[in-house]
């Protein structure tokens, strides 16, 4: 159904802004209304074909370019977005429902800092070479790999966008991208911004829709030799299935379900008020928030019962709103899955301390998908509630009697993206951190973020790593050259 006087978004091939082949769009939800405000293109192979094809004939002329000027053109796309920040963040707010604030403090900066690193880490990027005592020299000629797919979740909208193609483009890579179409806006924008910034036409394609039909037309097409994908686990299994028998290089990051471990020694006003923040920002809708919390048993109570009063002290409602911490989750179908959660955790023995139902806000927001932040206690580590990623802002609470106990809990489950630890014994920290089976373990914090380092999970939370050189190194395709002396 088509609303009249809507804002149309566009998809973006060749440096045009254009209609979807078959003129078909979808609607674009405001969840904090629960109202559509702007039409996405429902695209379908035919515009992948032509997204591929106008990605093919940049990639040559982007390929060879010198790495500083790549380097300088995105830079320029790093400083637009800084200079569109508020329009940006208004945005990426409007599309995903968080909070104003955090699209404006976290998500738009991060985004503007992927382009600047990946766009800086290129021009010293070194490639390797080994003396083969005095017989040869072999080094390691890396070039880039050639139109990759890059398709990324409703969740950061522009962070992991941005934090999927800038690595690429830095590499020498074309891309087409897909952003999740529940929030397509912010790449829309950023698109502009690449016109804006002199990015040569073709060099990033965007393609809006549904992800089994324009995701899948990506994954599946013969002329794109890598994916790097973030999404759900179940989306990631099937994108393995496509591409495996096509040989492709694969880069997956995928659900968490996080555990957050809370020693009797740790610092306990820190310990409580960033569990709070790993817990609910956004929503509890981050791959990497902490739903799990184990509490060393000494200090359960205590923590449990300064975790629920600063729980019910966060602010649901407008994400226009300065004062508001939580803001409406993505989807109704989305509020329907965790609402769907907090009952389960009931049928499963668990006891609702604080939270646990919708929320309606009133005025604007009144049709809007607002949960309440929710903590349970009373459930065992490997019920379904304990053992499925709900993203939302749902946490369980378990007490442990031992570091042994608590590391059995903490690894009881098919994912492995991250875990905290809250500590002050540093030896333990290094132990405990040794033995978790996650891709980042964060000891005394929790989302702090150093780009150099590898990203990525362990278990069903994904294949590969990103982030840093891994980034870089993904996007080529490495030829061993030996060269007899
Ligand atoms: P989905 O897996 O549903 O979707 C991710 C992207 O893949 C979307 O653009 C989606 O399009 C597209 N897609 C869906 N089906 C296919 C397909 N068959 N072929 C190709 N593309 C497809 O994830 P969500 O958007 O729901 O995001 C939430 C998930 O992402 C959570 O599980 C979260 O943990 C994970 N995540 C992981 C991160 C990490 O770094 N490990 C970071 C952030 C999130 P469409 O939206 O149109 O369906």
């Amino acid at each position: 159904m088509f609303v009249t006087g809507m804002q149309k978004i566009l998809n973006y091939i060749g440096g045009q802004h254009t209609e979807p082949l078959t003129g078909r769009y979808l609607q674009n939800i405001n969840p904090a209304e629960g109202k559509p405000y702007s039409l996405v293109p429902d695209s379908d192979a035919t515009d992948v074909q032509q997204a591929v094809e106008a990605a093919q004939q940049a990639f040559n002329a982007w390929a060879t370019m010198p790495p500083e000027k790549r380097c300088a053109i995105l830079l320029r796309i790093a400083d637009l977005i800084d200079r569109n920040t508020e329009q940006l963040a208004l945005a990426e707010s409007t599309d995903q429902g968080k909070p104003l604030k955090l699209a404006r403090a976290v998500d738009i900066p991060r985004a503007s800092l992927n382009m600047r690193f990946f766009a800086t880490a290129a021009i010293h990027f070194a490639s390797e070479a080994h003396i083969t005592g005095s017989e040869a020299v072999n080094y390691t000629l890396r070039t880039p790999v050639g139109v990759v797919g890059c398709i990324s979740p409703w969740n950061l909208p522009l962070y992991l966008f941005t934090w999927k193609i800038a690595p690429a483009l830095a590499a020498g890579c074309t891309v087409v991208a897909k952003p999740s179409e529940l929030t397509p806006m912010t790449a829309y924008l950023f698109s502009k911004l690449c016109t804006e910034a002199g990015l040569p036409h073709g060099v990033l394609n965007i393609v809006h829709g549904l992800g089994p039909k324009a995701g899948q037309a990506i994954v599946e097409h013969p002329g794109i030799p890598a994916i790097s994908f973030t999404g759900g686990t179940a989306t990631g299994k099937k994108i393995a299935a496509t591409a495996a028998p096509m040989f492709k290089k694969l880069s997956l990051e995928l659900g968490g379900k996080n555990p957050n471990i809370v020693f009797a020694d740790c610092d306990f006003d820190l310990a409580v008020r960033t569990s709070i923040q790993a817990a609910f920002s956004n929503q509890g809708e981050i791959c990497l928030c902490g739903s799990r919390i184990f509490v060393e048993r000494s200090l359960y109570q205590k923590f449990t019962d300064a975790f629920v009063q600063q729980t019910r002290g966060l602010t649901v409602g407008d994400p226009l709103d300065e004062q508001t911490r939580i803001g409406a989750l993505v989807s109704e179908a989305h509020l329907n899955k965790v609402l769907g959660y907090i009952d389960l955790a009931r049928q499963e023995g668990g006891t609702i301390l604080t939270g646990g139902k919708q929320v309606r806000p009133g005025g604007r927001c009144a049709h809007g998908y607002f949960v309440e932040p929710t903590v349970i206690s009373g459930l065992s580590e490997t019920c379904r509630t304990n053992q499925e990623e709900i993203f939302g802002p749902v946490v369980t609470i378990i007490p442990f009697d031992s570091e042994e106990e608590a590391l059995h809990m903490a690894n009881s489950t098919p994912y492995g993206l991250s875990a905290t630890v809250w500590t002050t014994n540093l030896t333990r920290a290094h132990r405990v951190a040794a033995q978790i089976h996650s891709g980042i373990i964060w000891i005394n914090c929790w989302l702090f973020r150093d780009l150099r380092t590898p990203f990525g999970g362990m278990k069903q939370s994904g294949v590969g790593r990103e982030g840093g050189w891994e980034a870089l190194r993904f996007f080529t395709e490495a030829r061993n050259v030996c060269v007899k002396l």
